[in-house]
């Protein structure tokens, strides 16, 4: 069973269950008792760092689900010089013109990506998290971090007291004068708890650690995806050579998701800046941060099965090509149209010898679950045309 048959409220009520019976059962019945009680000094101070954490992961927990990640405002536009740029600036392969949306009929601001869970746009989408049943964008993408590592200092704390007292108890099963001290059901609570933490951690570990990583190099999920993409396409020589723009240093990549100042990244509070624009490396191409990832060209191409009928219907119009992700490719008349047909048949045949696994669109894979425009993507690799890729030219 796929957990996208699951309710998104089912997963997170789950979830605050899951939570809450551990700290209960560890707080008040294992370790409370076994430092002398739970309302003293003693316990309070050995409980202290724990309690902090959780009330720190409950916290982001719930910022994290409520909060909106954030979508394109009605009628946003590039700037005037994106959408209209120099035409005496030569022209990078694989660098194309601002994203469009076509399902929300608008461009899409630098980084956002379509959720199709969520059925719009999401601004610096990371991914849609069922476990927090919403989207992962610019707005809670700094609670759902520090969620993650108070997930990882709360469980990794709470699994070494909870060693530490299982330790005392096998020494004290040891001894026979404290025999009748030992609790049976205090040992099963224990070991019950430890294996939920043990699969806590390994599951959230992976995450902790690769978003770290993404927090270090100032990029998302999807983005590390694009990335990877974009590092084939420049070895492949299918696209000009293009550095990811986003990455602008250990530092300032952490500052730009939980905040300028150190002393409060722990503090839940959403990222710096609108989620509209962002800052890029020093000497970026303007174009670039609006239209990251490149693409391959080859992908834009036309469709090989388009019928001669649809060509007589659109002789004498302008047409404008807006690819899947709705990127302006270009003004073509019927003759270019043509050339592309027989070029793209010739190439079509290449590339399936050379990529034949890229070839198909993998329904089940990660990248589609998240995103329709990657999908959409993909599918586009089949070279099947939608009609709604043409638009009119006013
Ligand atoms: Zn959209
Ligand atoms: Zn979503």
């Amino acid at each position: 069973m796929r957990i996208e048959a699951i309710p998104e409220k089912l997963i997170v009520a789950f979830v605050v269950v899951l939570i809450s019976y551990l700290q209960l059962t560890t707080n008040f019945y294992v370790l409370g008792p076994a430092f002398g009680g739970w309302t003293t000094i003693f316990a309070q101070k050995l409980l202290a760092p724990m309690n902090i954490l959780l009330v720190s992961l409950y916290v982001n927990y719930y910022l994290a689900c409520i909060t909106e990640p954030g979508s394109t405002p009605e009628g946003w536009e590039p700037p005037y010089s994106i959408l209209n740029p120099d035409e005496s600036v030569p022209i990078r392969v694989g660098i194309l013109g601002p994203r469009f949306c076509k399902k929300c009929d608008s461009y899409k601001p630098p980084r956002s990506h379509h959720c199709r869970h969520c059925g719009k746009c999401v601004l610096r989408m990371d991914h849609h998290c069922p476990w927090l049943g919403n989207c992962i964008g610019f707005g809670n993408y700094s609670y759902f971090i520090r969620f993650v590592f108070s997930v990882m200092g709360c469980c990794s704390y709470g699994a070494y007291l909870l060693l530490w007292r299982l330790q005392r108890i096998l020494d004290m099963r040891k001894s026979p004068w404290h025999m009748h001290q030992v609790s049976t059901t205090e040992l099963g609570v224990i070991g019950f708890n430890l294996c939920l933490i043990a699969i806590v951690l390994l599951l959230v570990g992976v995450l902790a650690v690769y978003h770290t990583y993404c927090l270090l190099k100032g990029q998302t999920t999807i983005e590390g995806w694009e990335r990877t993409k974009t590092t084939r396409l420049v070895n492949r020589r299918k696209i000009d050579p293009v550095e990811f723009p986003f990455d602008i240093g250990f530092y300032h990549n952490i500052c730009s998701v939980l905040g300028r100042n150190p002393l409060l990244w722990w503090f839940p509070r959403s990222s710096p800046g609108d989620g509209l624009k962002y800052d890029v490396k020093p000497d970026t191409d303007p174009l670039v941060p609006y239209s990251w990832p490149p693409r391959d060209p080859k992908d834009l191409g036309p469709s090989i099965i388009e019928r001669i009928e649809q060509e007589q219907h659109w002789e004498g119009k302008k047409l404008v090509r807006r690819d899947s992700e709705g990127y302006l490719v270009k003004e073509i008349t019927m003759e270019d149209r043509i050339r592309m047909l027989n070029v793209e048949s010739i190439e079509t045949e290449q590339y399936d010898e050379l990529n034949p696994d890229e070839y198909y669109y993998d329904s089940n894979s990660a990248e589609s679950d998240v995103t329709d425009d990657e999908g959409d993507h993909d599918v586009d690799k089949t070279f099947v045309l939608e009609e709604s890729e043409w638009v009119d030219e006013e």
